[in-house]
């Protein structure tokens, strides 16, 4: 790693962190060193690093808020690349009369930014998205939704990089949006996207807006790190509800717990690991099937097995 890690650092223009915490990039505050962090600048940086990594082959993922992701406790010999110094841009075209407007937001911008912006410039369609932790290339990899809607909702294309490099424009029907996921192969990395949004006063937007956040406040356990739902809703059921029957509400792996206030939340009481974390997965997957005979399907991501081979 050392020669490559030299290359590495020899490209302009990228932030290179060595032996990161990455506990200090993911919302449960789990994780241990990565061997290397990078931040590229600008689109430039950006290319030239994964261009570099591709020619090295050397494995890497993309990593956005982390706020869905599960990292090892233990020292991790990868390269972590975040998208949010390159590509954080937010573009309104221009509207026509009271028609809508399409909105390019760059991957690395992150949800909350996104949606102010759209308060401000009275655009409607995102707001349900409201209280989603997330870079725009994370929520739209996982089709991030809640009760309201889904980011997939108004979408218009998406701009990224195919498995084997090449830069591709999907429109929306040349996608597959489902549960959690746009259907995209697991090496695609999204580069941003457009979203047809409609005009709204913007003093209606930002009530939506505040009733949606406070409805969250009081059902979310959110006063603890955590990563938001650690199971997919089964059809027609509740992983929330059938952990909570299968009597594991407030059961406890060190400082892992599974929250007292919604039960397919785990939160980070201090000092959990990722050990601590796993081991409750597991434990809610196999009560919740030896009670209830149903398989739970994870919605977190754990990244060491998410790493993303080079192309060939
Ligand atoms: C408090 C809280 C509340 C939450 N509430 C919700 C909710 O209501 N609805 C919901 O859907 N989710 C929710 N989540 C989960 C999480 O916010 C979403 O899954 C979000 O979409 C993850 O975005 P991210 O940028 O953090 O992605 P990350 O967690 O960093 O990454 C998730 C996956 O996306 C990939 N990825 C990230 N960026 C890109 C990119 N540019 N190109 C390709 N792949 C990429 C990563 O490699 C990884 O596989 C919540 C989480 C928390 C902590």
């Amino acid at each position: 790693m050392n020669s490559t890690l030299r290359a590495l650092e020899s490209i302009p223009d990228v932030e290179i962190r060595e032996n990161e915490p990455l506990a200090r990039h993911t919302s449960f505050r789990v994780g241990g060193p990565v061997r290397v962090l990078a931040r590229p600048r600008s689109e430039r940086a950006l290319f030239a690093f994964l261009d570099s990594l591709r020619e090295l082959e050397v494995p890497f993922l993309i990593l956005g808020e982390g706020s869905n992701v599960l990292a090892p406790d233990e020292p991790w010999d990868m390269v972590v690349v975040q998208l949010h110094l390159a590509l954080s841009g937010l573009l309104p075209s221009i509207r026509k009369a009271q028609g809508p407007t399409v909105l390019y937001a760059g991957a690395g911008a992150r949800l909350p930014d996104l949606l102010r912006f759209c308060i401000e410039n009275g655009l409607e369609g995102l707001e349900p998205l409201a209280g989603v932790p997330a870079t725009v290339g994370g929520a739209l990899f996982m089709n991030a939704s809640t009760s309201f809607g889904a980011i997939s909702d108004h979408l218009v294309r998406i701009d990224l990089l195919d498995p084997d490099g090449a830069r591709r424009t999907l429109r929306k029907e040349q996608l597959k949006p489902g549960y959690r996921t746009m259907g995209l192969p697991e090496n695609t990395i999204i580069l941003g996207a457009c979203f047809e949004l409609g005009p709204c006063a913007n003093g209606e937007l930002k009530e939506r807006v505040d009733t949606i956040l406070e409805q969250r406040r009081q059902s979310q356990p959110l006063r603890y790190p955590s990563a938001g739902s650690v199971f997919k809703n089964p059809e027609g059921q509740f992983a929330g509800a059938l952990i909570d029957k299968a009597g594991l509400k407030g059961y406890r792996i060190g400082d892992a717990q599974i929250s007292e206030k919604h039960a397919n939340w785990i939160v980070n009481r201090g000092k959990a690991r990722a050990k601590d974390i796993l081991e409750l997965m597991e434990k809610a997957e196999s009560v919740v099937y030896r009670t209830f005979g149903v398989r739970l399907d994870r919605e977190i991501r754990i990244l060491t097995q998410l790493c993303r081979n080079p192309a060939p």
